[in-house]
């Protein structure tokens, strides 16, 4: 037997999985470059156009197919590869350096492919970076269109294959996903918010991405242990390691059984408190996969999404369509919209000036309210959607009253400019904030007089109160939800939303953390939000649990001063109430969270 190899990579997409390697080719074409005589420039400036519309073609009938099969999570990125075919500025370019370098179609398009990646390399926010594959697939479609190449082939894996790869287009992983055969995704290349990581979440397949070289050195029919929750990839285990994985994976079937019979039992603790566990999420297309775990409403939308892959920022329409489907789709139940949390580097298209410290800069709410007219396109959109559903929306990183009442302001402003148009909406929706920053926390008393309900962010509560970039790997080790600062922030925040009779919910990544259930139920909080995932496991606890109990364990664990010692006292609680099996995914010790947008 070979010898066994462990791979350190980016867990995507939870899971384990065990099976042979299917070795993707991905190889890209090779580039023919040609000279052209000024005689061939009208004819080749042609072909390129007609491998624009073949490709245009080509993917709005892959979209058809695959949402007719159910498969519409990879609708958004398909489309945004069709508006990447159809970007002025790369038309334009395109046929600039073929009339005016007098070069073939596939050789301007690949360069322009590449000087466009380049201007995705320097941004700093991951999610943005990421869009840069996608370029290179759009580049590439073009290029095998031009060679007469067949592209979107079916390809035909054994059951339980893990795909391993150096990247692998949104096509092919669509086309991958539907054959229902993938047990796993492991590539060379892309972060958390890589496409493949989207639909392999979206999809529950296990997922781990960003692992350097190892597909190269992984073989066609090796045998490839997945854990996508650590980010871990064994190629050729032992047999011990192989018992490991199997029980895990045991273990995880059982939690999926578990999901699927308490989806529709309500969050009641045993002495009768009435817990809501909704969802969040980034695109409409989780939203099927939220309802089948017993998500109750939507507790954090993160509109930001609506960015991805483009150049221009999205449309009054975009928007609207965008939260009309997901009001529609969740009928009656509450979807909290949260409006742009854009900022330092993650605007797309232009490059803002660079600023030192991004995370304290110009982003979220200061961002909107520094940018009115983009701000003012998602509160049209907000106020139209909201006679689809049941609407609540909030702003990001609201740190004073000032920030709230203006952006409320600029929310009446247009709400009377529609009514003035006589264009529909629905009634007045409630208005909340997101607690994230320790000077909202501290005026929470005050703000709550102003906000119509709260929702706390976790991330970045924890980053701005214990001083730590949760972007930072050096740093993540001091990134403790159960830090006292912590704990009596979290207190003080539910005291005041409590004293003024708003709601209260948190949707940072603690909420979806069952290790740290019992202690958000003892801190009062009754609105937990989170990925579909995790709500089985934190409904199980909160099922078992009553809140009286809870109280008094928060109350001695309190009584420690250190994190250490609070996380050492909660989880061995946690422990003797739960068998480890029961509370996966514990993450005391604390971890940082696993979020897709920066802080
Ligand atoms: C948070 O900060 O906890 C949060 C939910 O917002 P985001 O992770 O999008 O910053
Ligand atoms: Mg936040």
């Amino acid at each position: 037997m070979s010898a066994t190899v462990s791979f350190q990579g980016i867990g995507a997409s939870p899971g384990v999985a065990i099976g042979h390697a299917y070795v993707l080719d991905a190889r890209r074409v090779r580039t023919p470059k040609v000279k052209l005589t000024r005689a061939e420039i009208e004819g080749e400036v042609l072909r390129f156009k007609t491998s624009i519309e073949l490709s245009d073609r080509q993917l709005e009938e892959l979209k058809t197919k695959l949402s007719a099969e159910g498969q519409a999570e990879h609708g958004m990125i398909l489309e945004a590869h069709r508006m990447m075919l159809h970007d002025p500025m790369f038309l334009v370019e395109v046929t600039r350096l073929i009339k005016e370098e007098f070069i073939n179609a596939e050789w301007a398009v690949r360069r322009v492919g590449k000087r466009l990646r380049h201007q995705f390399d320097n941004l700093e926010d991951e999610y943005f970076r990421e869009r840069k594959s996608d370029i290179e697939f759009v580049a590439d479609r073009l290029v095998r269109n031009l060679m007469g190449e067949v592209v979107d082939q079916e390809i035909e894996v054994p059951p339980h294959a893990i795909i391993c790869a150096h990247d692998i287009s949104p096509a092919d992983a669509a086309m991958l996903v539907r054959s229902g055969s993938v047990g796993a995704f492991v590539t060379d290349l892309g972060g958390h918010t890589s496409h493949t990581a989207i639909v392999a979440r979206a999809r529950e397949v296990p997922a781990v991405v960003g692992l350097g070289k190892a597909c190269e050195s992984i073989r066609a029919g090796d045998m490839v242990a997945v854990d996508g929750r650590r980010g871990l990839v064994l190629v050729n285990p032992t047999e011990e390691q192989l018992a490991l994985f199997r029980e895990t994976m045991r273990r995880q079937m059982q939690s999926e059984q578990l999901a699927l019979k308490t989806a529709e039992l309500p969050a009641v603790t045993s002495d009768g408190v009435r817990i809501r566990l909704n969802g969040n999420m980034e695109f409409p297309e989780e939203i099927p996969s939220l309802l089948a775990h017993g998500a109750e409403g939507i507790g954090l939308y993160r509109t930001e999404f609506l960015f991805l892959n483009r150049a221009a920022p999205p449309t009054e329409e975009e928007h609207f369509e965008s939260y009309k489907q997901v009001l529609q789709a969740m009928g009656d139940r509450p979807v909290t919209i949260r409006t742009l949390d854009l900022g330092g580097d993650k605007v797309p298209g232009k490059k803002p000036d660079k600023e030192i410290n991004p995370a304290m800069g110009l982003r979220a709410i200061r961002y909107c309210l520094a940018h009115r007219e983009l701000f003012r396109v998602q509160l049209r959109a907000l106020l139209r959607a909201s006679a689809f559903g049941n609407l609540r929306v909030m702003f990001p990183l609201v740190s004073s009253i000032s920030e709230l009442r203006e952006a409320r302001s600029e929310l009446e402003a247009c709400r009377s400019e529609l009514s003035r148009q006589g264009i529909t909406m629905g009634k007045r929706f409630p208005i909340g904030i997101m607690v994230e920053t320790p000077s909202a926390a501290w005026i929470a008393d005050r703000l709550a007089q102003e906000a119509d309900f709260f929702s706390i962010g976790t991330n970045d509560l924890i980053q701005y109160s214990l001083a730590i970039d949760r972007q930072n790997r050096d740093v993540a080790y001091l990134y403790r939800p159960l830090h006292l600062a912590i704990l009596r922030s979290l207190e003080a925040i539910i005291k005041a939303a409590k004293a003024a009779n708003i709601p209260v919910a948190m949707c940072g990544e603690m909420a979806g953390d069952a290790a740290l259930t019992i202690v958000l139920l003892a801190l009062g909080l009754e609105e937990f939000s989170m990925t579909s995932g995790q709500i089985p496991m934190v409904k199980n606890v909160i099922r078992q649990m009553s809140r009286a109990d809870a109280e008094v364990l928060l109350e001695k664990a309190m009584a420690f001063s250190s994190a250490e010692e609070i996380e050492r006292f909660i989880k061995g609680e946690v422990d003797r109430r739960f068998n480890s099996g029961e509370v996966m995914g514990a993450t005391v010790p604390s971890t940082t969270p696993a979020t897709t947008t920066k802080g």
